[in-house]
């Protein structure tokens, strides 16, 4: 009798990543209905299921048949730590070794959780240590949605008021508009009703300006989008963020107006401005800025800083950035200055770190690459 032949395991399919119609098409092969899939989507990212045999109203026998072809496979938590300002940020360990940081900063209304979309960053903006790590790869949109699943589950666990994700930026470790299909597919669970139900003004894509992305975003969701600006002429933004060279200030405007043109008159584009001493902090800058952002209708968010070691920048004096602020407001433009939150626990912007077998070979480029997890 000869022996059956031996065919590798199929690897199962991860449903915590997969928006509605890739739901409704995986139930479709199975031969079951299209409520299925919102069915699932309410245990996974409502209920926090992890397991197929806690979902009391599918049969048992879907039940065997689902964990026969799938599975709900989350990231899995390394680090947890909370700072002294109640901003809790979590290191998460990818399959391949990898590590990604997710933060949530309460306010007073609001609970933010601040998300990665790659490993590492391929920009090197000159004032960001993600840069640093370089760059290993995309997450997956089950990747990117393990950090709202595990967030939510954890600051569940807290039971405590004021301590919900009310508002998902994608600004933490990575350019999202590089990882453009996963992103889209995160941001199609992020507003499902029976997922975590978001208004598509609480999502917020942060982006260095990666225009086609841009324009295909404005098509597709109707989200807030911020622009990491930080420079109003090219020379500088060259270095600051050298994406710029390949797309220029002058075709990164008129992609943003591009990209209002197609939203409702009374929404905003986010403009995000870094305030760097003696760089881009000048009340000439100010000037130059009102000049460039003339006729869209803006928010602009003044980021003070945020130092680490080596990187050559200073944060520019209160002083500085309140006399920026009086400028651009006093030509009608609404300008906050961001919080620094989360400091003692190397939360802030531009310090999410992770831990990235870099592909870029950029580490080589600095003697002493940084570690959030061992630092
Ligand atoms: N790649 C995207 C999203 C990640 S960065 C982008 O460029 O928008 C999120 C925000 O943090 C950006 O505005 C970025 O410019 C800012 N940032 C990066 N490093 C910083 C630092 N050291 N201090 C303050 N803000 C920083």
């Amino acid at each position: 009798m000869s022996t059956p032949i031996q065919f590798p395991a199929m690897e199962k399919i991860n449903l915590l990543g997969m928006n509605r119609p890739e739901l409704e098409a995986f139930f479709a092969e199975m031969g079951e209905k299209a409520f299925r899939a919102s069915q699932l989507m309410k245990w996974i990212h409502q209920l926090g299921a992890a397991d197929f045999s806690q979902m009391s109203n599918i049969s048992k026998a879907l039940q065997q048949r689902l964990s026969e072809t799938a599975t709900i496979q989350p990231l899995e938590v390394v680090v947890d730590q909370l700072s002294t300002d109640g901003t809790r940020k979590w290191v998460l360990r990818l399959a391949d070794g990898n590590c990604i940081e997710t933060v949530f900063i309460p306010e007073d209304d609001r609970g933010t959780l601040c998300i990665s979309s790659q490993i590492g960053c391929a920009l090197d903006c000159s004032f960001c240590s993600t840069a640093r790590q370089g760059f290993s790869r995309n997450l997956s949109s089950a990747e990117i949605l393990s950090q709202v699943w595990q967030a939510s589950r954890l600051l569940d666990e807290e039971k405590k008021p004021g301590r919900k994700i009310t508002n998902v930026v994608l600004m933490g470790m990575g350019e999202p508009l590089l990882n453009y299909d996963n992103v889209v597919k995160a941001i199609d669970i992020l507003l499902d009703d029976f997922a975590y139900g978001l208004s598509k003004r609480r999502v917020t894509v942060s982006t260095a300006g990666v225009i086609p992305a841009m324009d295909r975003l404005a098509d597709r969701h109707d989200v807030q989008l911020a622009i990491s600006l930080h420079a109003t002429r090219d020379d500088l933004r060259d270095e600051l963020v050298p994406i710029n060279k390949k797309y220029p200030l002058k075709d990164l405007m008129a992609a943003c107006h591009r990209f209002m043109e197609k939203r409702s008159p009374r929404s905003r584009l986010t403009i995000e401005y870094v305030m760097l001493a003696g760089v881009n902090d000048s009340a000439q800058d100010a000037d130059e800025l009102i000049k460039l952002l003339d006729g869209l209708s803006v928010l602009i968010n003044l980021i003070p800083f945020n130092p680490f070691e080596g990187s050559g920048y200073k944060t520019s004096s209160n002083n500085a950035v309140h006399r920026f602020q009086d400028k651009l407001i006093k030509a009608n433009m609404t300008t906050i200055i961001r919080k620094t939150r989360g400091e003692d626990i190397d939360a802030a912007c531009g310090q999410l770190v992770g831990k990235v077998t870099d592909k870029s070979r950029r580490q080589q480029k600095f003697i002493k690459p940084r570690f959030g997890m061992n630092s």
